[in-house]
């Protein structure tokens, strides 16, 4: 019963550390989020000791009856927040629930059609090295050179060449709204099943900011953990005939055991997205992106070549575009670790400079929303980061207008005591 830091005070220290990082900065990678302390406290439970192969009901192992609440609380409100027939809780990750769903409606070889991952897409969608560019046969679709959106034209085109057994639409790194209505009727054109993959934008369908996915996609699958702010992890809705398919694909198919302690932070996670706090908190979260991609395309900035891409955003991240700056994605990244702000470089279309260095910024705002952030801040950040994107930025001075905002939102208080 000794505590973790009489265990192992190295691990308690880098523990503490993070916590310390994670208040003292301003985190905005578009991925990230601060679960609350209801999910934290179901995740780190004694769920963890329970091995329950199998879906409730029907389990390989005995002494299951309260994990089997836990796992139909988080399938029911799964299904009622996002309006599925089905839903699927036992992905650990977004990464497995990707790989399931691949799994369950694709065979070896067959093709698969997904936004290029140098667009946008995600590495899941096809990407040479990871497991759905090996097994299957990759169709990528890009966005328009001009616009920068995915052009609907431009994919029922490449779709009726390609004819895939599978349609992907989702993303890591695009700053729009999608239109699954038309996605659906290219997939039911081309005989293929449409796959959403709204891992990013799951918390807005949630709050009703964004479009709903699942009325028009066989499978859609989410991670819990970005704008959802849940735990680590991941979950697939489906339409009810494939209910088999995809609990099979997961189970015994892709995993063994379900994390039955994630399961459970997911269902705290489902309950919490209902609520009226935490639509409130994703209107915060996109007025802040808007709010960045304003201050981002304005005449100062366009002076040292730093743009946005698509000129604006609908969701919860801005894209900035650098490749008419000196500074590229890299640098901008560190320059801006060094003002206490922590994004992620990430590549544009076309990206003239190499993926480690890349010209671009992914800039996204759910963490802070979370932390309490409203309009005023986010003019606040908005404004230090145009600034430390200029030449010859004060960031000790950036670093101080960071701290002072810190300070008057405080991160996960009394912490210590729980
Ligand atoms: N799908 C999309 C669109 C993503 O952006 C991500 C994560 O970045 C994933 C899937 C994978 O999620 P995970 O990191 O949980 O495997």
């Amino acid at each position: 019963n000794q505590p973790l830091s009489e265990v192992d005070p190295d691990v308690a220290q880098a523990i503490e550390d993070e916590l310390g990082r994670q208040r003292s900065t301003l985190e905005m990678i578009a991925s990230e989020n601060f679960a609350p302390r209801a999910v934290l406290e179901a995740q780190g439970s004694v769920l963890t000791n329970k091995y329950a192969e199998g879906y409730p009901g029907r389990r390989y192992y005995g002494g299951c009856e309260y994990v089997d609440v836990v796992e139909n609380l988080a399938r029911d409100r799964a299904c009622k927040l996002f309006g599925a027939d089905h839903a699927n809780v036992q992905p650990h990750s977004g990464a497995q629930a990707n790989t399931a769903v691949m799994a369950a409606l694709m065979q070896p070889g067959d093709t698969l059609m997904g936004l290029s991952l140098a667009h946008g897409g995600h590495l899941t969608h096809g990407m040479k090295i990871n497991v759905s560019g090996k097994l299957y046969n990759i169709a990528a679709y890009e966005v328009d050179p001009e616009s920068h959106r995915i052009d609907m034209d431009q994919v029922r085109e490449q779709a009726l060449a390609a004819r895939p057994a599978v349609i992907v639409a989702g993303w890591s790194a695009y700053s729009r709204q999608l239109d699954f209505a038309a996605f659906r009727s290219i997939a039911d054109e081309v005989g293929a099943k449409l796959w959403v993959d709204m891992a990013h934008f799951a918390g807005l369908v949630a709050a009703g900011l964004h479009p709903n996915p699942v009325p028009h996609a066989h499978v859609t699958t989410s991670t819990v953990h970005k704008t959802l702010a849940g735990p680590r992890s991941g979950v697939i809705l489906c339409e009810a005939d494939l209910k088999k398919k995809i609990d099979s694909a997961v189970f015994p198919g892709q995993q063994g055991g379900p994390l039955m302690h994630a399961v459970a932070a997911k269902a705290v996670a489902f309950k919490i997205a209902a609520s009226q706090e935490f639509a409130e908190r994703q209107q915060r979260t996109i007025e802040g992106a808007q709010i960045l991609a304003d201050r981002l395309v304005s005449p100062d900035l366009a002076e040292h070549g730093v743009s946005v891409l698509t000129g604006g955003t609908d969701v919860h991240l801005t894209l900035v575009d650098l490749r008419d700056s000196e500074l590229d994605g890299k640098q901008a990244e560190d320059l801006l670790h060094q003002a206490g702000i922590t994004v992620n470089r990430n590549a544009v279309p076309w990206d003239p400079r190499p993926p480690m260095t890349t010209s671009g910024l992914r800039i996204g705002t759910p963490a802070l929303a979370t932390r309490g952030f409203g309009a005023q801040e986010f003019t606040e950040v908005a404004d230090i980061i145009a600034e430390a994107l200029k030449p010859g930025a004060d960031i000790a001075a950036l670093r101080s207008r960071v701290e002072t905002l810190t300070g008057q939102f405080p991160l996960y208080p009394g912490l210590e005591e729980w």
